[in-house]
């Protein structure tokens, strides 16, 4: 089993070439395809599972084709350590490509990130409190939003996030793509996993 298998585009074999993966890790073998192929997944999954991926490259591959600088998609991420892990695993994987990536979180100037905002991005990588605050400010558009990953959703629930996620799911166009990962499935993500996952 090798990445070959799942068509990707030449910028992103490249990415994965540069970054030194060569077998796909049982979660990436497993959820790639259904990503690919459009469908929600709902991934149990902890950090080293090599899960960001799994979101990473299908994404990277939608966005090769279409328009550019709109946001495409948003991942929505618990802590600003995690939200920037993953930003820079879109910039290594996505080196061989043209995508644009913004990191939004609090605890840090609002501007560099507005700007960025109004400069036009395909992907937004945010924690939930500073997202809103954009919104509010009306800095973000939301509205063609084509993939939504909830990722630790688990460690959201936690940390106390679940209302404000579901005030960002009102912004979102219902007719999405909706991955979700989390490490644990107590009952509450549950029942937030059954209420927005539809394929
Ligand atoms: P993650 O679980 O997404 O935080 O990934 C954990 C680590 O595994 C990161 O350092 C990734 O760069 C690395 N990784 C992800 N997928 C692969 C792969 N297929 N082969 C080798 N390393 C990988």
């Amino acid at each position: 089993m090798n990445f070959e298998q799942f068509c990707f585009e030449p910028g992103i074999v490249a990415g994965i070439r540069s970054a030194g993966y060569t077998t796909p890790t049982p979660i990436q073998e497993k959820a790639i395809p259904l990503v690919l192929a459009g469908r929600d997944v709902l991934g149990l999954a902890q950090t080293g599972t090599g899960k960001t991926a799994v979101f990473v490259l299908p994404l990277l591959q939608r966005i090769a084709k279409g328009p550019s600088r709109q946001t495409r998609a948003l991942i929505v991420a618990p802590t600003r350590e995690l939200a920037e892990q993953i930003h820079q695993t879109i910039i290594d994987l996505g080196k061989g490509m043209r995508v644009k990536s913004v990191s939004i979180y609090g605890g840090v100037s609002k501007g560099p990130q507005a700007s960025a905002l109004r400069r036009g991005v395909e992907i937004v990588v945010a924690c939930p409190g500073r997202l809103l605050d954009h919104i509010g400010d009306g800095g973000v558009d939301l509205s063609h939003v084509e993939v939504l990953v909830l990722d630790e959703a688990d460690r959201m629930c936690d940390m106390g996030f679940l209302p404000d996620i579901r005030l960002i799911l009102k912004h979102l166009p219902v007719k999405r793509q909706t991955l979700f990962f989390s490490a644990t499935m107590p009952a509450d993500i549950r029942h937030l996993a059954d209420s927005i996952l539809k394929n």
